[in-house]
């Protein structure tokens, strides 16, 4: 079997860690997509945000002049975690 997968990264919306997960590329959600996933810093289970690209997310955050409501909300999460 050759099944194609692509790599997509979920952040946690309480303490902004980042889960990276695999799933099969006819099967990509989203921007957005709330997947429950278990946090291990939160050490719960809780909805996740899907990002996809995480560092292609990061790097398009810094060019733009002006963030939605969402991209505002992840930018807040990501420096939570101090990067
Ligand atoms: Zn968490």
């Amino acid at each position: 079997m050759n099944k194609k997968v692509t790599p997509t990264s979920l952040i946690c919306p309480e303490c902004g860690n980042i889960s990276k997960i695999w799933r099969s590329t006819n099967k990509q959600k989203e921007m957005y997509h709330k997947k429950k996933l278990y946090c291990v810093i939160c050490k719960k289970e809780i909805n996740h945000i899907e990002l996809k690209d995480i560092d292609f997310f990061i790097a398009g955050l810094k060019f733009k002049e002006e963030l939605t409501e969402e991209e505002i909300k992840i930018k807040t999460l990501i420096k939570k975690r101090g990067e």
